[in-house]
């Protein structure tokens, strides 16, 4: 078993490498047009999304309704259930501060826009912004946090759960399985059977899911060699390159130093030891970018490697993929400061604060899916935006939103770092929820008594 496993880490990391090395010397050409370097990776990304990243996608909706509704009646009791439900997304909220905190003291810190020339970098980032297609998905998004939230309460209580479901909306799919684990529970001895149907189609599908992970590989070969033929290594340490070292230097710190201090303190585990565990999930996240592509192998793993508890894992993993994203928190925070050092704004204490509110907002409103830090960042700069008006009345200067094109670049290979950081976190607030919701029925009494 061990062989195996160490087996496919090997072939997964091969994967990444090779993919990495083709993207940047076969498919990347520095003297090709944005439009032709995505064209050309196309068929990359297609074969990658063929054999790995859509097997993971079709597994998502009933795995996380059956794991959620397993994990919620394998608690049982509604109380006890309100109390993990509330520790959980405490430490979420509570991590994600603490990510937004890092990067706004970096950023601060290392000031990545204070002298870079904007003027190259603004026409080609307006272009950028027009053609690919980012202005209409920010323009059909929600504009500050109210819309964001009010957006997402929206979306948990469907018209139609069914259609929620097909149309691939978690959170929905989520609550969905909270409710029916809940009524299963109450329901007492005559649903007793329903549960372990469910528990039966549950292993079903972790075995699965263990089957796709094999196709890892191939499928990671395929994605990356597609988005770095996109992107092209070089451009990382282009003018941006301050930029793309203080988000890289902050998710970093957050994910090998703070989180790891909060796993220690908080789940009494050997976080490196863990973090070798369930190295097959980070990786994953990388490469998709997606924590919700990710997130049958972070189920399976968590459970299978990482020693997490299946009562915790199945309820808080589903719930974390949805909400909890401490990469894409950090991130939005220093790339919002960035763009506005680079068109020489002072921001002040309390705009700060509001970046540090509204990007942890922002950050449990994106979607699991590439991308979408990017266009809930729009929240964060209209809330900065919303500030200097009210402190400088009408005619005051705030930042126009095209100027997200400029980093849009970047933002695939920054895309994968955040995502591996958000999936980390997953792992690591299943691993300390596993203390209140331990699979041992003595320790679990004793936990939450
Ligand atoms: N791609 C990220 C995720 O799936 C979200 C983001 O764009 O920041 O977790």
């Amino acid at each position: 078993m061990k062989k195996k496993e160490n087996l496919l880490t090997l072939l997964i990391v091969l994967g990444l490498a090779l993919g990495a090395i083709v993207g940047q010397f076969l498919l990347y050409d520095s003297s090709l047009s944005e439009e032709a370097l995505r064209s050309a990776a196309r068929p990359w990304q297609t074969a990658g999304e063929v054999i790995f990243i859509r097997p993971l996608m079709m597994m998502i909706v009933p795995l996380v309704f059956i794991s959620v509704a397993v994990g919620v009646a394998s608690i049982g009791n509604p109380q006890k259930l309100g109390v993990v439900g509330g520790a959980t997304v405490l430490f979420y909220l509570g991590t994600m501060a603490m990510a937004v905190a890092l990067g706004l003291t970096l950023v601060s810190l290392i000031k990545p826009g204070v002298g870079v020339d904007e003027s190259t970098l603004l026409s080609s980032g307006v272009s950028a912004f027009e053609s690919g297609g980012i202005s209409e998905r920010i323009a059909g998004g929600p504009s500050d946090v109210g819309g964001s939230f009010i957006g997402l309460i929206y979306s948990m209580v469907p018209n139609n759960f069914l259609q929620a479901a097909v149309e691939g909306n978690t959170l929905p799919v989520v609550v969905g399985g909270i409710v029916i684990g809940l009524a299963l529970v109450l329901g007492g001895e005559k649903c007793k059977i329903t549960i372990q149907v469910l528990e039966g189609a549950f292993e079903a599908l972790i075995k699965l899911v263990m089957w796709i992970i094999w196709l890892a590989p191939l499928g990671i070969f395929f994605i990356v060699a597609g988005r770095v033929g996109q992107v092209g290594l070089a451009n990382l340490v282009g003018p941006l390159g301050w930029y793309v070292l203080t988000v890289v230097v902050g998710l970093l710190i957050h994910a090998t130093v703070l989180l790891p201090i909060v796993l220690r303190l908080l789940g009494k585990t050997n976080p490196y030891q863990f973090m070798w565990n369930v190295r097959k999930v980070i990786i994953t996240a990388f490469s998709t970018a997606s924590s919700t592509a990710t997130l049958p192998v972070t189920l399976e793993e968590c459970q299978a490697s990482g020693g997490c508890s299946k009562r915790a894992t199945n309820f808080v993993i589903p719930l974390g993929a949805t909400i909890n994203m401490d990469g894409t928190a950090l991130y939005q925070a220093v790339a919002v400061v960035f763009l506005f050092q680079m068109l020489d704004f002072d921001l002040t204490l309390g705009q700060m604060i509001i970046i540090l509110v509204t990007a942890t907002l922002a950050a449990v409103g994106a979607a699991g899916i590439p991308s979408a830090g990017l266009i809930t960042m729009a929240i964060v700069i209209n809330a900065v935006n919303a500030s200097l008006s009210a402190v400088g009345g009408e005619g005051a200067r705030t930042l126009p939103m095209y100027t997200v094109g400029i980093i849009l670049g970047v933002d695939r290979v920054l895309d994968m770092c955040r995502t591996a950081v958000n999936v980390w976190g997953d792992c690591i607030g299943a691993k300390v929820i596993s203390r209140l919701a331990p699979d041992d029925e003595e320790e679990r009494e004793k936990a939450l008594a």
